[in-house]
């Protein structure tokens, strides 16, 4: 990067990568205008000129070897045409979670324009990698598309075609030479390709917030507390899942809080990777809860307080589009140092969100020889989360009456027996 000035925030954006469409130009929540909403949004503001725009690129197959089989990116490397092709003619009729070997998933689409912003996404993001590792930046957002956590090692899945952030750990870890890599996820969705890829991986520690319903995108029971990672990962793998939707600020800082950030410091990584969707925002069509630009906000600065300050924002999901440019640039916001903004957005949790973050520190604490020493208590002498939680208030902002009154009966039966 020499002859690069350097300044706090760098960012990537391309094109090239607005002429990916998901099926037919209507229809699909991940459009391309998601990404010149949030650009425009950005330029708009000012927030463009005040970073640095770091050059994109196409990955390699080297690249996408990190994470992705031989077949996979043999088939990702294929000419545009050849991709769209070999797409739909691989494609199941019916939806299953889990393809057969070498066929794809039907929720997945391929167009002319799609190889190319496959390998341009996870490519660009590796370049902010780099200004960010090679000290060119401090930190990074790469507004890139098709997004990437879904994607698993042998095939495409929920609007997912390479796994972005997933190959971009490995890479700081194979050319940078990191020993610790934290991945915050706050997609709405659990990244499954991304759990996949680092399960048994202590190099790499995976915290997902999550909507963790069965029934929620992607189905199964790998989203749940209880997949806290196997072998030498054990421990490093970490949900958090919801088990409604209208969660907000509040649930998500109060898990930051509790569980994200004393996991995050004992970890003490080097370089902090978001998956930063953008569904869990207010209004947003997929994701049905409620975080403002503002909760975003005080995660990007939460997170900031580690690796020193080596984060990088890479877009996920994220479908309403006025929503979605507001949160872009409370994030840019944010890495840019700037002051945050202030509302009266409440930030106490709701019951709901609380038991579900208890769930996500129990799964921890129950682990043989967790890594987490912040999450025991030591000697009966120190937090007692139990009793923490169980004094806490319900507050006014709760999700939905119904889960919460049959939450509280819940509870109540069980304290009868
Ligand atoms: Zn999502």
């Amino acid at each position: 990067m020499a002859g690069v000035t350097r300044k706090r925030t760098c960012l990537v954006y391309d094109d090239l990568m607005t002429r990916h469409l998901q099926g037919s130009t209507s229809g699909c929540e991940e459009a391309p205008k998601r990404l010149t909403a949030i650009y425009h949004h950005l330029e708009e503001t000012g927030l463009i000129e005040q970073c640095l725009l770091v050059t994109s690129r196409d990955a390699s197959r080297e690249e996408l070897a990190y994470v992705h089989s031989e077949r996979y990116v043999a088939l990702m490397h294929l000419e545009p045409a050849a991709f769209e092709t070999e797409v739909e003619s691989r494609k199941h009729r019916t939806r299953k979670v889990h393809p057969a070997p070498g066929r794809i998933p039907s929720d997945i689409w391929a167009t002319l324009g799609t190889q190319p912003s496959i390998l341009r996404a996870a490519g660009s993001l590796l370049n902010v990698v780099d200004t960010v590792l090679d000290d060119t930046a401090l930190n990074g957002f790469a507004i890139i598309r098709p997004p990437g956590h879904h994607a698993h090692p042998d095939y495409p899945a929920g609007f997912c075609f390479a796994n972005n952030v997933a190959i971009a750990a490995k890479h700081a870890v194979a050319q940078h030479g990191l020993k610790r890599v934290l991945i915050v996820d706050w997609d709405i969705h659990r990244g499954d390709g991304s759990q996949d890829a680092f399960y048994e991986d202590p190099r790499v520690c995976y915290i997902s917030l999550h909507r963790g319903e069965f029934k929620f995108y992607p189905e199964g029971t790998e989203k749940f507390a209880s997949s806290t990672g196997a072998g030498a990962g054990s421990g490093y793998n970490i949900n958090i899942p919801w088990q409604q939707g209208g969660m907000t600020d509040g649930d998500y800082i109060t898990a930051f809080l509790r569980l994200v950030m004393p996991v995050a410091y004992e970890f003490a990584p080097e370089l902090v990777l978001v998956s930063c969707g953008f569904d869990a925002a207010l209004g947003d069509p997929l994701g049905g809860c409620c975080v403002t630009e503002v909760g975003y906000g005080i995660m990007t600065r939460m997170l900031m307080t580690l690796a020193g300050g080596k984060v990088v924002l890479a877009l996920e999901g994220g479908y309403k589009l006025e929503m979605i440019s507001k949160c872009a640039g409370s994030v840019v916001r944010a890495l840019l140092g700037h002051e945050p903004e202030i509302n009266l957005v409440p930030l106490a949790p709701s019951l709901a969100g609380l038991m579900d973050i208890k769930s996500a520190l129990d799964a921890q604490r129950s682990i043989p020889n967790s890594p987490w020493k912040s999450l025991k208590s030591y000697d009966g002498n120190s937090v007692d989360y139990d009793a923490t939680f169980s004094t806490v208030q319900t507050p006014g902002n709760l999700p939905n009456k119904e889960s919460v009154d049959s939450l509280v009966a819940d509870l109540d039966s069980l304290s009868a027996k």
